[in-house]
């Protein structure tokens, strides 16, 4: 078995208040290039306080970019790049402010602006040719770790797969819990149930190890605190730990591996677009067989929290359907060797996987 070498964010800021410090930290990089930063910010904070507290420079470029409802795309990439190249030439950085969809375009920014040609060219692992430019993430949802990960997910026109390589990992993160304080209470369940998930499949496989569990046991009991315990709720106190769990989430998972509700969810993000971390609630769900303990405690924090999932969804899929469904779940080795063992194929089969659709 190869060992990963993962490489990890260069540094950290973290607390409240801590984004009112983007200023400095991004002073000495303004030598680079020419000189000016392009900030891509989630549309929800156009016209929102935040939009004031940039600290935006008049020489920078600033996109407001609407996530909703489609996620990243090469297109959008290839687009947004040749623009801003066309504008105003190789910029010192890229500023991304918004949940998981900006921290990918952030990050696929930053390849693509020293990497000729379509994103397209480099979905997958390592592909990219050349570092790209200093890039700082300032996540303003919590719970898909894409923070933390080596990955910038887009959709292309054959594919949705990341780009892929140690360069695509931030220089720079601000975690200011103040800034996931809007986040609406069902999205502020379902991306940090994400974070839950991570660390249930993280331990419950072959790759886990006292690195990914360390981090994972972290998580899982900052998750307790924020969705279960007595001072469960959307308050302050929690979000200061939603943001670390999502962290410690991202680095448990990036040293195991995820299982069989996020291959599950490929499947279904892929034919249907289904956001996700809502996916992955609604799939994990019907999980109780495989993941007895987590399952339970995610029933609670359901209940507890009043959360309504759909159901029956499988009856509107014919066998064609379930079937391109279960070929992208099929083809994520890894997931299901991870989550089953070595003899992983015998039981992770096309009809096996069929029937785990057929259960939603
Ligand atoms: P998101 O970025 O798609 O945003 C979800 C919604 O929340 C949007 O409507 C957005 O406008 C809104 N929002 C964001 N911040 C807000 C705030 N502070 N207040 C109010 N509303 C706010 O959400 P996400 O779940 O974090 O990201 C999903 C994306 O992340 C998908 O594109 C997925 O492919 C990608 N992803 C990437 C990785 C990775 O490792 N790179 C991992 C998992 C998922
Ligand atoms: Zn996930």
């Amino acid at each position: 078995m190869t060992h990963k070498n993962f490489k990890n964010i260069d540094k950290v800021t973290y607390g409240r208040g801590s984004f009112a410090q983007l200023t400095e930290t991004i002073e000495p990089i303004r030598k680079e290039n020419k000189n000016y930063f392009v900030f891509v910010v989630d549309n929800y904070f156009k016209g929102r306080p935040l939009s004031t507290k940039l600290q935006n420079k008049p020489e920078d470029l600033v996109y407001f970019i609407d996530v909703d409802p489609y996620e990243p795309t090469t297109q959008q990439i290839d687009a947004l790049r040749d623009e801003i190249l066309s504008k105003k030439g190789l910029p010192s950085g890229v500023i991304g402010i918004g949940g998981g969809s900006i921290m990918d375009i952030a990050k696929a920014l930053s390849l693509m602006l020293t990497n000729e040609g379509s994103s397209t060219l480099y979905q997958g692992l390592n592909l990219i040719k050349k570092p790209g430019i200093y890039h700082l993430g300032v996540p303003t949802i919590s719970g898909t770790g894409a923070e933390v990960s080596m990955t910038a997910v887009l959709t292309g026109p054959e594919k949705k797969l990341g780009l892929k390589c140690d360069w695509t990992v931030f220089n720079q993160v601000i975690l200011d819990p103040e800034l996931i304080a809007s986040v609406p209470t069902d999205w502020w369940f379902y991306t940090g149930m994400d974070t839950y998930i991570h660390c249930i499949e993280s331990h419950g496989g072959i790759r886990n190890n006292a690195f990914s569990l360390a981090y994972g046991d972290q998580a899982l009991s900052l998750c307790r605190e924020i969705y279960l315990n007595d001072k469960a709720g959307q308050t302050p106190e929690n979000d200061d730990k939603l943001m670390v769990a999502s962290l410690m989430g991202g680095l448990s998972l990036t040293y195991s591996e995820v299982g069989v509700c996020h291959a599950i969810s490929y499947g279904l993000s892929k034919i249907h677009g289904t956001r996700h971390c809502y996916a992955n609630c609604i799939i994990f769900q019907h999980l109780g067989d495989i993941y007895p303990e987590g399952h339970a405690e995610f029933m609670q924090m359901i209940k507890k929290h009043k959360i309504s999932l759909p159901q029956n969804l499988s009856k509107d899929w014919n066998e064609e359907t379930l079937t391109k469904m279960a070929t992208v779940s099929y083809n994520l080795p890894f997931m299901w060797n991870h989550a089953f063992g070595d003899n992983y194929k015998e039981i992770a089969t096309m009809d096996y996987i069929k029937d785990l659709f057929r259960r939603l």
